[in-house]
């Protein structure tokens, strides 16, 4: 792991920390000397991450939070504003993948579970959390998107929530144009994390790159010196 401290004394909110991508990325931010604010909803892997953290010398801020309970996403962002006053970086990286089916498949309950915590708990992030990015020098959001945003037989429902937070989020990165704040997408690709697992059972996961080998793209997105602005970057 580089650390070159290209994150110090940033505040770096991300979601889904408690494993996966998440993770890797909270892991690198600490190394590059991040401090910060992990929430997910399972506690003890959020506390394992934490451990790491702390280990490499990092610290963390550890919120237990399941998306899907918006009123907390609002709840989050006063709690920020009171102890650190700004928010430097938004990692949107939690995501639900739900059942691969037909179109006509879907089940509602599955429509609105994989919606809301893809699309509306990021819009409610972004809603929250943007007159925070405002009060940094230099506010970074990136959101995880995916290749299944084109369209693709069985995976309609999450490549629609995808292709939602591309042009959502693609809106407000040029909304923010004029600003300071840097707002962009990335396309991780094939990562080797639970989701993937769920998704392709038959793959052999050590064909796959790591959710480590993937986090360069995050530090440069959440540097200071970040330029790009309502891209959507391919993770290698
Ligand atoms: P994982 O399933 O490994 O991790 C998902 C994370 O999201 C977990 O930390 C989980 O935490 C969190 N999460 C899920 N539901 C909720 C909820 N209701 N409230 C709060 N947190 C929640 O997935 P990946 O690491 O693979 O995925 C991360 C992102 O990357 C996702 O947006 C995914 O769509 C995207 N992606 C992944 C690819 C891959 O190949 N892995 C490819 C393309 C995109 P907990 O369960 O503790 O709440």
């Amino acid at each position: 792991m580089t650390q070159t401290g290209r994150l110090s004394g940033r505040i770096a909110l991300i979601t889904g920390a408690s494993r996966g991508i998440g993770a890797a990325i909270a892991q690198r931010y600490a190394a590059e000397g991040a401090h910060l604010v992990l929430t997910a909803r399972t506690e003890g892997a959020l506390e394992e991450i934490d451990d790491v953290v702390r280990a490499a010398g990092g610290t963390a801020t550890l919120v237990s939070l399941d998306l899907r309970q918006l009123d907390q996403i609002d709840q989050l962002g006063a709690a920020i504003a009171e102890r650190f006053g700004r928010l430097d970086v938004l990692v949107g990286n939690a995501g639900l993948l739900g059942d691969l089916t037909p179109v006509p498949h879907i089940a509602q309950r599955q429509w609105d579970q994989v919606m809301t915590v893809n699309v509306t708990a990021n819009y409610r992030l972004i809603r929250s959390m943007d007159p925070l990015l405002r009060r940094s020098e230099s506010g970074r959001a990136i959101f995880v998107s995916s290749g299944a945003s084109k369209g693709k037989a069985f995976w309609g429902l999450y490549g629609a929530t995808k292709a939602a937070l591309n042009t959502l989020v693609l809106s407000y990165a040029d909304e923010m144009e004029n600003t300071p704040l840097r707002v962009n997408l990335v396309n991780p690709g094939p990562i080797r994390t639970a989701m993937r697992a769920q998704a392709m059972p038959g793959e052999d996961p050590m064909t796959l790159r790591t959710p480590e080998q993937i986090t360069d793209c995050f530090v440069d997105l959440a540097a200071a010196d970040c330029t790009r602005n309502g891209e959507l970057v391919q993770a290698y």
